[in-house]
C-alpha cells in the first residue's frame, strides 16, 4: 500500500514509518520539523520507498495513497504551548485536509487523538465512553480542544460523506527518538538523571500518569487501521499507573548518580490522574500491551545516554 504520514518524522512518526516500510508498503512521511527531526527517519532515506516531504497540514496537500496517519501535531506541553493558536490550526486544519484528501482519493485515514480529550477525568480508569472534564479556556485547551474538534471532524466525515476512519486515543507513551529537551516527564527526568542535575518534580508529583512503550503502541496503531468494522475512538495505553515520584525513584535506581528532587508549581490544568481502559482494545484488537515500564525505560535511557556521549543532548 502507499500510506502518507503526517508528522513522521516526530518521536511516533519515526516509529510508525520504519514498521510499515519494513512491511513492504510505500510511504509518504510528512512533516514540518516543529518538533520532528530529519535524524529520527535519516535511516530511512536510502530505502526507494521511502519519501520524505517537508510541508506543514495546515496547507492543503494531494498523494494518491491508500491509507493516511494523521500524527502531525506538538505532543509535548511547552511546545504545543509555545504557539497554542497554531497548535489548534494544526489539529483543526490537518484534520480537514486529510479528510478531504481520504474523501478525493478513498482512502482510509486514521487520527492520532489523545487521553487529553478526557481532560482532568472525574471517572477512573477512562473509558471511552467518558466524555471528559476539559477547560476551553485553559492553557491547555489549544491541544486538548483541537483534539476534541479533530474527533468530531471525523466522525462527521464519516456520517456525512461515509470517510473511512480510525480513531485511537493515546495515553502517555515514551521510548527512543523523543526530543531531550521536549519537556515531557519522562524525557526531562532520564536527562536530567544522566546529567546529575536536579529532577524537576512538578506539584507534590501525586499526580499520576500510565506509561506505554512505543512499540507496543505502534502495534495498537496497526491493528486498529488494519480491522474493518471498526471506528473507534479506541484507548491505546499501559494502564500501569504510577505517581510522578514513583518515577523519579524508578529512573534514579536505574541511572544511579546524585540528582535530588526539587518541587516546582505544578502547571495550571495539569490532570491529576490518569489511566485508560483498554477493554475495547483487547475486545476489538486483541491488542494489550507487553512492555512493562521498569522494561521499557531501559532501551528509552540507553537512547539518551548515547546522545549525551554524541553531544547531542
Ligand atoms: P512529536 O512532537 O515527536 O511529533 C509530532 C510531529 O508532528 C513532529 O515531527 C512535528 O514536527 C510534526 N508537526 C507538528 N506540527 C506540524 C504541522 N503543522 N505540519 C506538519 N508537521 C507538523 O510527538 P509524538 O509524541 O510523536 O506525537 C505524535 C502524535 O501522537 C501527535 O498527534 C500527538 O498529539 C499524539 N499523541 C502522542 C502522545 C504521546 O504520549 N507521545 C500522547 C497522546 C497523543
Ligand atoms: N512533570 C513533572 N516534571 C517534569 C515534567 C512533567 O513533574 O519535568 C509532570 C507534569 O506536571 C504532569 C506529568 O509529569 O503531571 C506528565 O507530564 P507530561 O508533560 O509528560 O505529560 P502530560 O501532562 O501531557 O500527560
Amino acid at each position: 500500500m502507499r500510506i502518507l504520514i503526517t508528522g513522521g518524522a516526530g518521536f511516533l512518526g519515526s516509529h510508525l514509518c520504519e514498521r510499515l516500510l519494513n512491511e513492504g508498503n510505500e510511504i509518504i512521511c510528512m512533516d514540518n520539523y516543529f518538533t520532528g527531526r530529519k535524524r529520527n527517519i535519516a535511516h530511512l532515506l536510502n530505502n526507494p520507498y521511502f519519501e520524505l516531504v517537508r510541508h506543514d497540514v495546515t496547507e492543503p496537500f494531494k498523494y494518491e495513497v491508500d491509507q493516511i496517519y494523521n500524527l502531525a501535531c506538538p505532543a509535548s506541553p511547552p511546545h504545543y504551548q509555545h504557539n497554542p493558536i497554531k497548535t489548534t490550526k494544526t489539529s483543526v486544519l490537518g484534520a480537514i485536509h486529510c479528510l478531504g484528501l481520504a474523501k478525493r482519493v478513498g482512502a482510509r485515514v486514521f487520527q492520532a487523538s489523545t487521553s487529553e480529550v478526557y481532560g482532568d477525568p472525574e471517572i477512573h480508569p477512562q473509558p471511552e465512553s467518558y466524555k471528559g472534564s476539559v477547560n476551553p479556556i485553559g492553557i491547555r485547551a489549544c491541544y486538548d480542544e483541537g483534539k476534541r474538534c479533530a474527533e468530531t471532524l471525523f466522525f462527521d466525515y464519516h456520517r456525512q460523506n461515509n470517510v473511512d476512519i480510525r480513531v485511537v486515543r493515546i495515553f502517555n507513551t515514551y521510548g527512543p527518538r523523543m526530543l531531550p529537551d521536549d519537556g515531557r516527564v519522562v524525557s526531562n527526568f532520564i536527562v536530567q538523571a544522566l546529567k546529575g542535575e536536579d529532577i524537576t518534580i512538578y506539584g507534590d508529583g501525586l499526580q499520576t500518569r500510565s506509561f506505554c512503550y512505543a512499540d507496543d503502541l505502534i502495534e495498537g496503531f496497526i491493528r486498529l487501521m488494519n480491522k474493518d468494522g471498526i471506528t473507534g475512538p479506541v484507548n491505546i495505553g499501559n494502564p500501569g499507573e504510577f505517581t510522578m515520584l514513583e518515577l523519579a525513584e524508578l529512573i534514579l535506581k536505574k541511572v544511579g548518580g546524585k540528582s535530588k528532587l526539587t518541587f516546582h508549581p505544578l502547571p495550571g490544568d495539569d490532570p491529576k490522574q490518569r489511566r485508560p481502559d483498554i477493554t475495547l482494545a483487547k475486545q476489538e484488537l486483541g491488542w494489550e500491551p507487553k512492555v512493562k515500564l521498569e522494561d521499557g525505560l531501559d532501551p528509552t535511557i540507553d537512547y539518551f545516554r548515547k546522545l549525551l556521549a554524541e553531544g547531542k543532548a
